[in-house]
């Protein structure tokens, strides 16, 4: 339909011009043997801050510039020409970087102490849950976070796709979305629940049984414009319980199948060691959480190239709504977060950055960052996996991630060097996107 609109209002605009055709004796205006003017040069963007950190090598290199032209970087290292006409953004003490990259995150949710998780998927319309995930997607951008993996809209449907849409046409603002629609559950393992047994209540993901359904739901996401395929491989069955392990192996399995043959990779959701080794046994290609991974786990993790997204800071958050007030010895839930990344890392597991926000406010994405150096990380460590570690996991590795003639031009300034202190991601003093500068 949007391509016949298109051939329509084409049409329209050609009919409507005044020109009359030129007659075919008419002399020729340029002699046919001229070439044809070239087009315009895009605009020039050179940028000269403090140094610039390529999201690879781990260093900031002082005295370094980026030279960006029309929606790519064109040139990075010291004192470069000034092409004529171009703009040119002093950045005195700050730092450039890429734009980062949120590995895990939920545009559609916001923090659980403002509405829990049940009463946003049951009581807030729909219309009100996208007006909010475009304000949260403008927030995420201003932060310096230019793209987003968005792991599942909790009960909204398959809104992500036309808030990305909205996006890349330019109506609204906010990071270049990778989405995964609705999300697939084990039937029954979901919620919300505890309601009578007899009424259909909305779930946050889609329902599956048995590997048919779940290659049809595979199928059905893509269809409707998943990037990514989101499984939930363990789940507790009841409030107050443990997590178990929900979706077989040969579930998650069928899921890996279909959607790999689509060219789509698949996230899970897995914090339980049984849940994490179905989803390892499966191929999958990131394990969310994985607060339960056994060493044994991480290092077949490993050896498959399998990256794991922490979020450590969804544990502290849900920690501190049930009203810890950061104190030291944290909760169990959160010390086993931060022990899980540290097997993880023994192991060798690619490390992505991803903080499941929208259990926490968007816009504070590094909350994540911060936490993982508090964890162990370098600071140079956690940004390569905010940048250059998360474009590969997202398979956009040769399109962004780093500061590197020929990538798009998704750039971040920082105060100061975020290398010596990983807090500077969070004064964000310029964010490009595509070329485009976008005031903090
Ligand atoms: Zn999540």
């Amino acid at each position: 339909m949007a391509m016949r609109w298109l051939t329509i209002a084409a049409t329209v605009m050609l009919g409507g011009a005044s020109l009359p055709p030129a007659p075919v004796s008419a002399p020729a205006a340029v002699s046919v043997d001229a070439a044809p003017p070239p087009p315009p040069a895009p605009a020039a963007l050179l940028l000269r801050p403090a140094g610039v950190f390529d999201g690879v090598d781990g260093v900031v290199h002082a005295g370094w510039q980026v030279l960006v032209r029309g929606e790519r970087i064109v040139g990075v290292g010291p004192v470069l020409p000034i092409p004529a006409g171009a703009r040119v953004i002093d950045l005195p003490g700050d730092t450039v970087m890429p734009g980062m990259i949120e590995g895990h995150g939920h545009l559609f949710l916001h923090p659980y102490d403002e509405a829990s998780w049940d009463d946003q998927v049951l009581h807030e319309p729909l219309a009100l849950r996208t007006a909010r995930a475009v304000a949260n997607a403008r927030a995420t951008l201003r932060a310096g976070f230019t793209s987003e993996r968005d792991l599942g809209t909790e009960g909204a449907g398959y809104a992500d796709v036309g808030l990305k849409a909205a996006i890349d046409q330019g109506i609204v603002a906010g990071p270049r979305l990778s989405v995964a629609t609705r999300a697939i559950v084990a039937l029954g393992a979901y919620g919300p629940k505890g309601f009578e047994p007899g009424v259909a209540i909305p779930q946050g993901a889609e329902e599956v049984s048995g590997s048919e359904q779940m290659i049809a739901a595979v199928r059905r996401q893509i269809a409707a414009g998943a990037d990514w395929v989101k499984l939930y491989a363990d789940y507790r069955w009841r409030a107050g319980e443990e997590a178990r392990a929900t979706l077989s192996v040969a579930e998650i399995a069928a899921a890996v199948g279909a959607a790999h043959d689509a060219g789509r990779p698949v996230a899970v959701h897995a914090a339980t060691p049984e849940g994490m080794r179905r989803a390892v046994a499966a191929g999958v290609d990131t394990i969310e959480h994985g607060y339960g991974g056994t060493p044994e786990i991480f290092a077949a993790m490993a050896s498959r190239g399998i990256a794991l997204c922490p979020t450590l800071a969804a544990a502290d958050a849900s920690a501190r709504y049930r009203g810890w007030t950061g104190a030291e010895p944290a909760p169990a839930a959160v010390l086993a977060s931060r022990a899980a990344l540290r097997r993880a890392r023994a192991a060798g597991v690619p490390i992505c950055m991803g903080g499941d926000v929208g259990v926490f406010a968007h816009g504070s994405n590094a909350r994540e960052m911060t936490l993982m150096v508090a964890a162990g990380m370098t600071p140079a460590q956690v940004l390569i996996a905010a940048t250059s570690g998360n474009a590969r996991w997202m398979r956009v590795g040769d399109r962004l991630g780093a500061v590197k003639p020929g990538l798009l031009a998704d750039l971040v300034a920082v105060a100061g060097d975020p290398t010596a202190d990983i807090a500077a991601v969070r004064a964000v003093r310029l964010v490009v996107k595509n070329g485009v500068v976008i005031a903090p």
